[in-house]
């Protein structure tokens, strides 16, 4: 399987150091996504496909979500939502956002102004990026990053200013004087992901306050991409920016009905914020998608007003697998630490005697008929956050339990080498 999440065959992530996956010579492609070639995730699914190993490397789910949000979808094909939607959204889809945002954060929204429908958490997050940057203007992301960030900057000629997030012994860490000095008069935006792909990482009160004190600082606006919102693990809670004193007025929270309720080939995702802020990015939204997902909206609305009971069985249920997934992983040798949300667990093979996480990539469905992807290829080649995660591996955990049992299974043959 290729589609899916990190988008297979055309994910365009920084090349890892070891294949400089820049476009062909001679391509026609703009200079500014020249360096946006194929990269390291086209070639583990490949990889994967050849060799009959088990994939967790793609961030899918394996099975489909609640059975009522694909009833919900059917009968709105079979009732005529099949015409272009409205452009900022179905009402009913753009007040279950409000409602959602109102019952779990107490953020108060204005259904009719300050929601945008977009196509995926990726349409937002580009559209907002391109309506919100000047050529030169500066970004500030988390690195490892998620990969479709550094090509939306690049598109819309800004520079990119990363702060590292750093392993440490009980995982991911913001590093704080990196945080400091990525701020610039330049800085325009401040694209926030937490909980945090791909490293898992839920960032704590202190850590999102120190961001938001700099942004305002700066007068930077935030983006926050909080697609993983519900998946936080351990009793955690998710703890959008937006609610942070003074922050409502300067953020833009994106989130996605993906990875939420299991339909990530659907692409129904949102942004939402102060009015003027969402009527900048939906100036540009109109003119990438105009619209998507019509049926699809009416059926992601009545889903987010599902019980609680569902969105704590997510967690619940996501929780057991990351925890099967992490033993199997300690027993085969590697040095894991468990990750507060997401679907994601970085894992260290240097106990094992690798060192180099891209070059085990490769060699893993020939070891033990698994694949992951390096964390490297999240990085820019050479960054402080590259070499910090040159060793690590990324495994997903949203797999179905049999798929996981046997990749642990097979992950044990490492061990007797
Ligand atoms: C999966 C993912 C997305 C993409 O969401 P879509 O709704 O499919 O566009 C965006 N951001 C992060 C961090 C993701 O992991």
């Amino acid at each position: 399987m290729s589609t899916g999440l990190d988008r297979g065959a055309s994910a365009p992530s920084p090349a890892p150091t070891t294949t400089p996956a820049t476009t062909p010579a001679g391509s026609p492609v703009v200079s500014r996504m020249r360096r946006f070639g194929p990269t390291i995730f086209a070639e583990m699914s490949a990889l994967a496909v050849r060799t009959g190993a088990v994939n967790l490397g793609q961030g899918f789910p394996d099975s489909d979500g609640p059975a009522s949000i694909l009833d919900d979808a059917v009968t709105a094909i079979r009732s005529g939502h099949n015409q272009y939607p409205p452009g900022i959204g179905v009402p009913a889809l753009l007040e279950a956002v409000a409602e959602h945002q109102h019952r779990f954060y107490g953020l108060p929204l204005d259904p009719t102004t300050e929601v945008l429908v977009t196509a995926g958490a990726t349409e937002a997050v580009a559209a907002s990026l391109l309506a919100l940057c000047e050529p030169g203007d500066e970004v500030v992301v988390l690195e490892p990053t998620y990969d479709s960030y550094a090509a939306v900057i690049a598109l819309a000629g800004a520079v990119q200013r990363s702060v590292p997030l750093l392993p440490g012994p009980d995982g991911f860490v913001l590093d704080r004087d990196g945080l400091r000095s990525a701020f610039s008069e330049r800085t325009r935006v401040v694209l926030l992901n937490t909980p945090h792909n791909p490293t898992g990482a839920v960032l704590s009160a202190e850590e999102v306050a120190a961001v938001a004190a700099l942004a305002v600082e700066f007068d930077a606006v935030v983006v926050t991409d909080e697609v993983y919102e519900h998946l936080v693990f351990d009793g955690r809670a998710h703890v959008p920016v937006a609610t942070l004193p003074g922050m409502a007025d300067r953020t833009l929270t994106v989130s996605s009905a993906g990875k939420t309720f299991s339909v990530t080939g659907w692409k129904v995702g949102w942004v939402s914020g102060p009015a003027p802020l969402v009527a900048a990015v939906r100036t540009v939204k109109q003119f990438l998608t105009y619209v998507n997902a019509g049926p699809f909206q009416p059926a992601v609305a009545a889903a987010l007003a599902l019980p609680d009971s569902f969105y704590s069985e997510l967690a619940g249920d996501l929780q057991r697998r990351r925890d099967l997934l992490v033993a199997g992983l300690r027993s085969a040798g590697f040095a894991v630490s468990v990750p507060a949300g997401t679907y994601f667990v970085v894992a260290d093979p240097r106990p094992l005697g690798h060192s180099d996480g891209t070059a085990l990539c490769r060699e893993l469905p020939h070891l033990a008929g698994v694949v992951g992807v390096p964390v490297s290829a999240f990085c820019e080649p050479g960054s402080v956050a590259a070499q910090a995660v040159e060793p690590l591996v990324r495994f997903t955990f949203c797999k179905s339990d049999a798929v996981l049992e046997e990749a642990c299974d097979r992950l044990q043959a490492l061990r007797s080498r």
